[in-house]
């Protein structure tokens, strides 16, 4: 079937997946609509990861595992891949861990790398763009504040300079999904907030579907008005943000819950961004505006 108007942008039904006969994912079930920016919360081994590689046609569900449709178009069905998946993956961009952006390569070549399936093979192969297209590729990075690395090797950048160059990548692609797997896993909390405005910017001016995993909730607080919580491989809420309740994240994260510092803004308010020009990042983010990541003193821990 073709993608409609009304089409979701992310489909999920009764997705089940086992690992050796361990329940990794359990009858999940999602409905994301075009141009929401939803946060996928848990604690690790929840199934976050596993969730996202399914969205994205990576891993075959169980035989009866369920179903998955992206932009209206059938990823998965009965634990097959569709054939028309790399079709399908062409208007998803995708933001990972690691491993996002080629580290011999610059970063405007990496940008570039989200035109793949526009420009003739070819072409890409011999990173031969045109003028218009290393404009496109320049204008995505100035917009997510990195452009004075264009041509630094990506090995060299920072990691959140890196995930915004994965972030200017699916701009440049015009990826109408993003899947972002713990972008800011490893990141200062000066270099997560850049990431995770970069990726409200991708969802507000360029009307991206974004579905992210977070690890910590005051991320999701601030950037995300939606969030849907995973507890060992079951979806166990599913709402607005800030309707988690003390007791819901206790449930969610167990004696590690945390809720968001005081100040925290609520997710609407993600419309004033941080500013993500780079000139104060440091690779370990000696300017920490926002670290206050369960610092007792200053967030409520639950436990
Ligand atoms: P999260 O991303 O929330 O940390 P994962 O999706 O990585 O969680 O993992 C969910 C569960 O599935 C965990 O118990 C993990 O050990 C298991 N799992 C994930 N991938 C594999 C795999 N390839 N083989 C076996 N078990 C796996
Ligand atoms: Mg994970």
């Amino acid at each position: 079937m073709s993608g409609s108007a009304e089409a979701a942008a992310i489909e999920v039904t009764g997705l089940c997946k086992t690992f050796s006969q361990r329940k990794a994912l359990d009858r999940v079930g999602i409905r994301v609509a075009p141009g929401e920016m939803v946060a996928l919360i848990g604690t690790s081994g929840s199934g976050k990861s596993t969730l996202l590689r399914h969205i994205a046609g990576l891993i075959p569900a169980d035989r009866l595992g369920g179903d998955i449709r992206v932009l209206g178009q059938n990823v998965q069905s009965g634990g097959k891949v569709s054939r028309d998946v790399r079709r399908i993956r062409s208007r998803v961009g995708f933001v990972f861990q690691q491993f996002n952006l080629v580290g011999r390569l610059t970063l405007l070549t990496n940008t570039l790398v989200g035109l793949l399936s526009r420009v003739p093979t070819w072409r890409s192969t011999a990173h031969c763009f045109t003028r218009a297209e290393k404009r496109a590729a320049m204008a995505s990075l100035e917009r997510v504040g990195i452009a004075e690395h264009a041509g630094q090797r990506a090995s060299t950048l920072s990691g959140g300079q890196q995930q915004r160059g994965a972030i200017a990548r699916a701009m440049v692609q015009r990826a109408q999904v993003i899947l972002a797997d713990e972008p800011i896993a490893s990141l200062d909390p000066e270099s997560s907030h850049r990431v995770l405005a970069a990726l409200a910017t991708l969802n507000r001016e360029d009307g991206a579907t974004v579905l992210v995993s977070l690890h910590q909730i005051d991320y999701a607080w601030r950037y995300c008005p939606r969030s849907v919580a995973l507890k060992d491989g079951r979806v166990v809420f599913d709402g607005p943000t800030h309707s988690l309740t003390p007791e819901l994240l206790r449930h969610v994260y167990g004696s590690s819950a945390c809720w968001p510092a005081e100040g925290t803004s609520a997710p609407q308010a993600a419309l004033t961004p941080p500013a993500l020009h780079d000139a104060r990042e440091t690779q370990h983010g000696a300017l920490s505006l926002f670290d206050h990541h369960c610092d007792p003193a200053r967030a409520g821990c639950l436990n």
